[in-house]
């Protein structure tokens, strides 16, 4: 609590009382703590790839390496520096939708062709897994007020998820089905599943599993907050169910 006193005087200025005001300043604080929190993860994550980089282009400075290590350095670095330019763009993608700075008015959206764009994008990246990425689409899906850039980047999140945490020869099917007022999205894999006790936490910010999976994969510990942040932006809803080694089915509600 944060407590402020102030005298109450008559009119011959005596004081007859105080007046003292208790503000319960909990979610003050702990948007503080959110914020620092945010910021010293996001500084970390950054350093992490720089010093990477450097110690690499400094060992090629110093030494003269052969053609293979070479070349295996110049890999590592790029490797790095790919990975710093995802985590920027995720970082922007969360402020900007943080901050409704890209607000657009919404418009009318074709969700079944936006999902059969996404499998088109991701389809050489599940075959590269032999992954059978499946879509069962009902065609009656009406259009929704939407985001079309908004849902693209949640479907993109989801399905290459999936891909991600699948392994090699599993499966991913993704479905639409319209249900009394509302859209239903799903997208449900045969990978490696979630434990029960992260599933609440897996929305949070740079929240992972395994975070040396997660880095080897190429994830950003961004893209479930991403998508967390459009549903709420659509007035839409968003659960989990998972396994561990049997599967997890992430299912979107949006309203029509
Ligand atoms: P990342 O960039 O690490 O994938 P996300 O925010 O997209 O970050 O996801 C957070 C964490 O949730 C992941 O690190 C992973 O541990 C877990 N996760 C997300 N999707 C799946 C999935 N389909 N199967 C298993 N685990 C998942």
């Amino acid at each position: 609590f944060r407590i402020q006193i102030a005298p109450i005087q008559d009119a011959n200025k005596s004081t007859v009382g105080v007046v003292a005001v208790l503000r319960d300043i909990t979610d003050i604080r702990r948007l503080e703590e959110m914020r620092k929190d945010f910021v010293g993860n996001v500084s970390h994550e950054l350093k992490t790839p720089l010093t990477s980089i450097k110690g690499y282009v400094e060992t090629l400075l110093d030494s003269k390496p052969s053609d293979n290590i070479y070349n295996s350095f110049l890999n590592i670095i790029k490797e790095e520096a790919d990975r710093l330019q995802r985590l920027i763009e995720d970082l922007l993608n969360l402020s900007k939708i943080e901050s409704h700075s890209n607000y657009k008015s919404k418009e009318d959206v074709d969700i079944v062709k936006i999902i059969d764009d996404t499998i088109l994008l991701l389809e050489s990246k599940a075959k590269k897994k032999d992954i059978n990425l499946v879509a069962d689409l009902n065609l009656s899906a009406p259009n929704i007020q939407a985001d079309q850039d908004q849902l693209s980047r949640l479907m993109i999140n989801l399905i290459d998820n999936a891909i991600k945490y699948t392994p090699q020869g599993g499966k991913v099917k993704v479905s639409v089905d319209p249900k009394e007022e509302k859209l239903i999205l799903e997208v449900e894999d045969n990978g490696i599943g979630i434990p029960e006790d992260d599933l609440p936490r897996i929305f949070e910010r740079f929240y992972r599993v395994d975070k040396a999976r997660s880095r080897k994969l190429g994830g950003t510990g961004l893209g479930l907050s991403i998508v967390k942040h459009i549903v709420e932006e659509h007035q839409g809803n968003i659960s989990v169910e998972s396994e561990i080694g049997q599967g997890t089915r992430f299912s979107v509600e949006l309203p029509i």
